[in-house]
């Protein structure tokens, strides 16, 4: 079930200058505006973005069907902010770069590895040198006389 809906907490005349965005009793105030604005109890999966990315009291919020849904709008946002498309680039979150779909993984239930396949390539070869470096240490205080 897909639930979208662009809104935000002073148009629907939440009072801002008593509750803060962190907590309301044991709830989070956007999820109550979310609420307030969707008319009845937000779906158990469902998650509210901030559509601006910050935690602002004026953040529109986007109730997404599942944290899945709300993970690739932080990508999409992130991509156009740096310029890239959002419907043809993803983000590697390892140098924080916009790069072409084919440049990453698809894992076997189809989603996306967060990390390109060059920044991969890097990482695997850093981690090569720190195993062969452990190894050369241990070998070394195998041969050192007690
Ligand atoms: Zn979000
Ligand atoms: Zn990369």
């Amino acid at each position: 079930m897909v639930i979208r809906g662009v809104i935000s907490a002073t148009e629907y005349g939440i009072n801002m200058e008593l509750k803060s965005y962190k907590e309301t009793g044991n709830r989070r105030l956007h999820r109550v505006v979310a609420e307030k604005a969707l008319g009845k109890p937000l779906p158990l999966q469902a998650e509210v973005h901030h559509a601006d990315l910050t935690k602002s009291i004026d953040s529109p919020l986007v109730i997404c069907q599942d944290s899945e849904y709300d993970k690739l709008l932080h990508t999409r946002t992130t991509v156009l902010r740096a310029g890239g498309n959002p419907n043809t680039d993803s983000w590697c979150s390892y140098k924080k770069h916009a790069a072409p779909l084919n440049h990453f993984y698809f894992r076997m239930n189809g989603k996306i590895t967060t990390t390109c396949k060059v920044c991969n390539a890097e990482k695997e070869r850093i981690r090569r040198k720190s195993r062969k470096m452990e190894m050369s240490n241990m070998s070394e205080m195998d041969t050192t006389p007690n």
